[in-house]
């Protein structure tokens, strides 16, 4: 059975050179004390992390990971980490969890006030079942981000193209969708274009065309989108970014939330309204996901 534990990892410089980084971490029980009052990541959400699916002790698509928490941490202005350090915390993770679907999350936080480097840990535990809803998929809400669709690069302080962990937003719409009888959300920017869910990528199926809302720093870029994309492509698909007005998600052929654990979960109700859904294609995007993917 796979337990829940985290590794504290001392970081050291990316452009550090060693074969073995083993002696920077160190593994505490999930239930231990491990994290200083003072650090900015609880108190200020000051940091960035990622989420990575593992299927029977395989992490899955551990580069794109890497490369994004790199690319968080260089939009955040925290030392870059050292990716092989990462990977080998995130292998000695892997290889202590058992059958099934498990979740490792990696946290680059800045550290402690006035401390001298950033807090990193990855932590391992069991993932959600989320067998029900890959099979039965989701209703969803569209919901204002906000913001236009020239914010990001108007106001890059707005950290929005990366994964940060200042998710109380991300998860206030999410309480939003519930309230309104939905299961999940999709972010509208203010001059009424597709962004993405709150904690996955949307993908819009018209007819053998599938296309994402081009990530130009207001969203994130998707790990998820990106296989699945590489998986239609082979199936002789086209795929495609755009930027998708509001209008055109109702007029989709399919559409499915994709993320690294839920996977892909088909959208079946917009705004209360009906969406067609490819049983057959979902379930295929989901046999792929689960597969062990490098
Ligand atoms: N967009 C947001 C806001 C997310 O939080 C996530 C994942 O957590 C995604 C997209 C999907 O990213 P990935 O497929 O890499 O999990």
């Amino acid at each position: 059975m796979t337990r829940r534990f985290a590794l504290m990892i001392d970081p050291v410089a990316a452009d550090e050179q060693r074969t073995d980084y083993g002696d920077t971490f160190t593994q505490v029980d999930a239930a231990a004390p491990a994290l200083s009052v003072g650090e900015l990541s609880t108190q200020r959400g000051d940091g960035v992390f990622e989420s990575i699916g593992v299927v029977d002790a395989h992490a899955q698509e551990v580069v794109a990971h890497l490369e994004r928490l790199a690319h968080s941490a260089r939009l955040c202005d925290l030392p870059a980490p050292n990716l092989v350090q990462w990977r080998q915390a995130v292998d000695r993770a892997a290889e202590q969890l058992g059958a099934g679907e498990s979740v490792i999350k990696l946290i680059l936080s800045r550290g402690v006030e006035h401390g001298p480097t950033p807090t990193a840990w990855v932590t391992a535990a069991p993932a959600s079942d989320f067998s029900a809803v890959r099979e039965n998929g989701v209703r969803v809400v569209t919901l204002d981000r906000g913001y236009d669709l020239g914010a990001a690069e108007r106001a890059p302080w707005l950290l929005l193209g990366a994964k940060t962990l200042s998710y109380a937003v991300n998860m206030a719409a999410l309480r939003e969708a519930h309230r309104r009888g939905a299961d999940d959300a999709i972010f509208l920017s203010s001059d009424g274009f597709v962004l993405e869910a709150p904690t996955a990528s949307l993908i819009l199926r018209f007819g053998d065309r599938f296309v994402t809302p081009a990530p130009n720093g207001g969203i994130l870029h998707g790990t998820t989108q990106l296989s699945v994309y590489e998986h239609l492509a082979a199936r002789g698909f086209e795929v495609g970014y755009d930027r998708i007005p509001a209008t055109d998600l109702a007029r989709a052929d399919a559409a499915w939330l994709v993320s690294s654990v839920r996977l892909a979960a088909a959208i079946t109700a917009l705004d209360g309204v009906s969406l067609p859904v490819d049983h057959t294609l979902t379930a295929d995007l989901n046999r792929y996901l689960l597969s062990p993917r490098d």
